[in-house]
């Protein structure tokens, strides 16, 4: 494990090639009271990419050349082969200049605060829960170019968006400052994952961080504070490498899903520099449970985890059929070595022992993978799905977090003696 996580941190702290900086610009309108979302967006930029996916909800009104606006004829509409929650569309002729997407979407609302429940919520849904809308990356609600030549999804953008909701009373967009009222414009020359989260919500800014979906006294914001900081700093001694973002914190409200409910958090997602925590508990109650100005154990992990989406998720984004695998046994091993600096040896342990009692009777080794695809594939997604709670510890055994299987067995027997 040592070894793949030297060479996934080399990966990350490779000096970024210079080339062009993929770009988005346009507007994006939406009505969190209907479900309704909408957006007009140019992708500039990408050397010539002429493929982008799209979210499956969303249907296209035209394609057209960004610099001359003359309309394109596209592909991908009939018999889709989605990919992840998302349509792959072929724009067809010349689209060198760029291309401007348009295009609209209906999506059920569950109101939440009236005990509507959808039968599942994860992070590649357009969520609307009644007063907010909550899209991040996943979903694809914007165009994310396909590279032409890597095949790479570029859905880390720069960009200059207009947000239109004239039902909402504050937006927040990829961890910028959130932004009262009904209009919003966010730009950024350093591209991101996007997300957006825009309706009836509280929002609190403290020194450039922001908590946003729920309100934060100055002692709750401080704890939290310390603690993202603590475990920034564990990161970063064990990688060496610096972390860029101070963290935004997100309180928004799961649709759905087993053991969800509001005000109790079990289910958690990290769109970097934001970090987006279902329940919609309030901040002050996400900081309890712990000594005295610090975070509870379990909600350090927690974060510990998300944080690490830093280094393996925005800064070295894995592809292929272990995707999964590798974004989420990454993030979940720096996470642990983190607990074992925070709250020592024997917080290590025991968590190490947690992932040995979830593991299935037969292990294949990390070094034997007998396929790379089908089930392995399916175990790889309901993990990310449920990146925290039961449901995690269960899909763990399946695929994503393997390679604690034999050292957490190791510890298993020495603990037999
Ligand atoms: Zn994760």
């Amino acid at each position: 494990m040592r070894l793949l996580i030297a060479v996934l941190a080399a990966v990350v702290l490779a000096p970024l090639a210079a080339a062009q900086t993929p770009q988005l610009t346009g507007r994006i309108d939406v009505d969190p009271r209907v479900g309704l979302l909408s957006g007009d967006l140019c992708v500039r930029g990408t050397s010539g990419a002429s493929t982008f996916l799209l979210n499956r909800g969303l249907n296209i009104r035209g394609v057209r050349n960004a610099a001359t606006s003359q309309a394109l004829s596209f592909d991908g509409f009939y018999n889709a082969q989605n990919r992840g929650d998302a349509t792959p569309y072929a724009v067809e002729g010349d689209a060198h200049e760029g291309f401007c997407v348009s295009y609209v979407g209906a999506f059920p609302v569950y109101r939440v605060d009236d005990g509507e429940r959808a039968a599942n919520d994860w992070k590649g849904q357009i969520a609307f829960d009644g007063r907010t809308v909550r899209a991040a990356e996943q979903t694809r609600f914007y165009p994310v170019p396909i590279d032409a030549e890597t095949g790479d999804e570029l859905d880390q953008l720069a960009y200059d968006i207009e947000i239109n909701c004239a039902r909402c009373r504050s937006i927040y967009w990829s961890g910028a400052a959130p932004v009262r009222g009904s209009r919003a414009r966010f730009a950024s020359d350093t591209p991101r994952m996007l997300l957006l989260y825009a309706g009836d919500f509280p929002f609190t800014s403290v020194e450039g961080a922001h908590f946003v979906g729920a309100s934060v006294s100055p002692a709750a914001a401080n704890t939290i504070r310390t603690g993202l900081r603590a475990i920034e700093a564990a990161h970063e001694a064990y990688l060496g490498a610096e972390m860029i973002d101070e963290p935004s914190m997100l309180s928004f409200a799961a649709l759905g899903g087993e053991n969800r409910a509001l005000g109790n958090n079990t289910w958690g997602f990290a769109t970097w520099p934001t970090i987006a925590s279902d329940g919609r508990m309030s901040f002050d109650a996400m900081a309890e449970g712990g000594p005295p100005g610090r975070l509870a154990p379990g909600r350090e992990r927690y974060l510990a985890h998300e944080m690490a989406h830093h280094f393996f998720g925005a800064r070295y984004t894995p592809r292929g059929p272990l995707r999964w695998f590798l974004l989420e046994s990454t993030a979940e091993f720096l996470a642990s070595r983190a607990v074992r600096t925070m709250q020592g040896e024997e917080a290590y342990m025991a968590l190490l022992r947690d992932y040995a009692r979830q593991s299935p009777a037969e292990v294949v080794p990390l070094n034997q993978p007998a396929s790379l695809g089908g089930a392995r594939e399916r175990d790889q997604r309901r993990c990310r799905a449920s990146d925290f709670g039961r449901t995690r510890a269960i899909a763990a055994t399946r695929g994503c977090y393997l390679c604690f299987v034999p050292r957490a067995r190791a510890a298993s027997r020495r603990e037999r003696g």
